[in-house]
């Protein structure tokens, strides 16, 4: 069987590792519009946080408590580290915290409560929403991104059973009973048994219409701010007057800034222009980092990024579908949260792709994934 991925970001890196590890598996073709891995896509940045607590959904914070875990194996199969254990501390109003610790403790993930006083005893760096208690997450964290996006590439360039096409924009996939048909921007195809379409938030440009047009793209800003001095900080979340602020993790022996950012600062977007961050938003997250870093320095912000994802637009998350006869697989919408997941998902999807009985991931659009009869199926 032969099996062509579009998209070089964590879940068609990952999706190309698992698919060449499966039995029957003759030939995997990863193609990317740009460099593998390429700086422009969303997976490629420094951290992407790992943690369990959704708070009242039990079936997907059983799923994110294993997310650590299946990135740990990731680490071991392609022989690299980029897991930083450094923990998941959530702010909320101190009478709710015991349902989230129940959660998380049902869900077998390592976990404690911390009362309000021994939150602003144990984390003066950070000013807590009066009145808040919270859950510490043990074995939550962090990937650091770029560098596992490296060792995953690394790791398929050298697989015997393994194609990296970078530079190679793929402008249309077509499926059938008999397989799928790739055409790039050159005016060349081809053709393989089954196709995965992991391209982010391009994905708009290569799906059915029927699937482009239930998702809705997101801009988010995320701030740098030079730290005083090096502190080892958890990802904090539950911040800010609308405890929807949070900062990422401190990465160790590493000179790199705190990540600052909010769901306030998420915003539903028409098209992907740059990533450069309108005046707008820098102001309105230090406006609300004020709050929160006790001494702010409004020249301590060294920076400002926008990135961009796709959701499904009903439930505001990823999105899993098939069409042709079963012979393309499209990760259309990955959410704000595919990277925790992506171990999970690609695992998934590279056993639909090559028809071995999918391993649920727990996360319902992708167990269920929808499937259409035909590309014109509207
Ligand atoms: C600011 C921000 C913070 C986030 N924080 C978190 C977090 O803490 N935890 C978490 O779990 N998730 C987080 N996410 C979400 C997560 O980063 C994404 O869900 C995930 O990285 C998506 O990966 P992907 O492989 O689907 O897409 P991408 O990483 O975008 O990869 C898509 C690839 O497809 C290629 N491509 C595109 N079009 C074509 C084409 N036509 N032909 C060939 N190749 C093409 C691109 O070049 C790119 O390399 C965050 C997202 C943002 C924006």
């Amino acid at each position: 069987m032969r099996i062509t991925v579009v998209g070089g970001g964590v879940i068609g890196l990952l999706t190309a590792i698992d698919c060449s590890r499966a039995a029957g598996v003759e030939q995997v073709d990863l193609f990317d519009a740009g460099p593998i891995p390429s700086p422009l896509a969303t997976s490629n940045d420094r951290l992407r946080v790992v943690r369990a607590l959704h708070r009242g959904e039990p079936a997907l914070t059983l799923a994110a408590a294993q997310a650590h875990e299946a990135w740990m194996e990731v680490e071991g199969l392609v022989g690299a580290r980029f897991y930083h254990p450094a923990g998941a501390l959530t702010a909320m109003p101190e009478p709710e915290a015991a349902a989230s610790l129940a959660l998380l403790t049902a869900a077998g993930a390592r976990a404690w409560g911390l009362a309000p006083d021994e939150l602003a005893r144990r984390y003066p760096q950070v000013r807590f929403p009066a009145g808040s208690g919270a859950v510490l997450e043990a074995t939550a964290g962090a990937v650091l991104a770029d560098r596992a996006l490296i060792a995953l590439a690394r790791w398929l360039g050298d697989r015997p059973n393994v194609r990296l096409h970078p530079h190679r924009r793929v402008v249309e996939v077509s499926g059938s009973g008999r397989g799928g048909v790739i055409r790039f921007a050159d005016g060349d195809s081809a053709t393989a048994d089954r196709v995965v379409i992991a391209a982010g938030p391009w994905s708009r440009e290569l799906v059915p219409g029927v699937i482009a047009s239930t998702l809705t793209l997101y801009r988010q800003t995320v701030l740098s701010y030079r730290q005083p001095e090096w502190v080892g900080l958890p990802a904090v979340l539950g911040l800010g007057p609308d405890r929807d602020a949070w900062l990422m993790p401190t990465v160790p022996h590493a000179d790199a800034p705190l990540r600052l950012s909010a769901a306030s600062a998420c915003r539903p977007t028409r098209e992907m222009t740059d990533r450069t961050t309108p005046d707008r938003w820098r102001e309105h997250l230090m406006t609300v980092f004020a709050d929160v870093l006790p001494g702010f320095d409004p020249a301590a912000v060294t920076d400002a990024t926008d990135g961009y994802y796709l959701a499904e637009r009903a439930r505001g998350g990823p999105l899993l579908s098939s069409y042709g006869g079963g012979s393309v697989w499209t990760y259309a919408a990955c959410g704000g949260m595919s990277f925790k997941f992506a171990p999970q998902i690609a695992r998934t999807i590279a056993d639909r792709a090559v028809g071995a009985p999918p391993r649920p991931v727990g996360l319902d659009p992708i167990d269920r994934p929808r499937q259409l009869a035909a590309v014109g199926e509207e």
